[in-house]
């Protein structure tokens, strides 16, 4: 539904800001205790799990290990925002802006719950290659410099492939769990 990240992380922003009138009211009743904070974040995701599910979701699967995730991560969330109230109170500003600022943070740690997906893989294109595998010259070649577990910034020859080739060898990859 939303596929550019700069699009999902806007939007992930607004449905921050869609949880601050819950964290207020919740707050209101029970006060700024840390206790408070932990409650008013398990209610938080209980109910934003499936909002937050279907921004960043891309694969239907292991619903109940993502829930437990997600659930765990809004309890970090305590973290960002048990200090902002004791400096800012429970007021709609307060929360308001704890909840910029978790949402800024947060969206990495729940793009990761949510698909796997850590930092983008970095790739170098250089011309007039050699593919390694196919011998043929190209006039555009690829090679994987860095994911996660796979860092070949290093590379005294660096290998560089054709299109065809490049596409193939980074299935290889990701057969073997890398995620480029
Ligand atoms: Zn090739």
């Amino acid at each position: 539904m939303f596929e550019k990240t700069s699009e999902k992380y806007l939007l992930y922003l607004v449905r921050w800001q869609l949880s601050t009138p819950l964290l207020v009211g919740i707050l209101f009743f029970l006060g700024t205790s840390a206790l408070a904070v932990v409650a008013a974040n398990l209610i938080g995701g209980l109910l934003f799990f499936w909002i937050d599910k279907k921004i960043l979701e891309e694969k239907q699967n292991k619903v109940a290990k993502k829930y437990l995730m997600y659930l765990g991560r809004w309890q970090l969330t305590s973290l960002t925002l048990y200090p902002v109230v004791q400096l800012l109170g429970t007021g709609l500003a307060g929360i308001f802006i704890a909840n910029l600022i978790g949402g800024l943070i947060f969206f990495w740690v729940d793009r990761w719950i949510f698909t796997g997906k850590t930092l983008p893989p970095l790739w170098e294109v250089a011309e007039n290659i050699v593919c390694v595998d196919c011998r043929k010259k190209s006039p555009r070649g690829y090679r994987l410099v860095l994911a996660l577990n796979y860092n070949r910034r290093k590379e005294q020859s660096p290998e560089f492939r054709c299109e065809p080739c490049s596409i193939k060898k980074t299935e290889e990859l990701r057969k073997r769990g890398l995620q480029v």
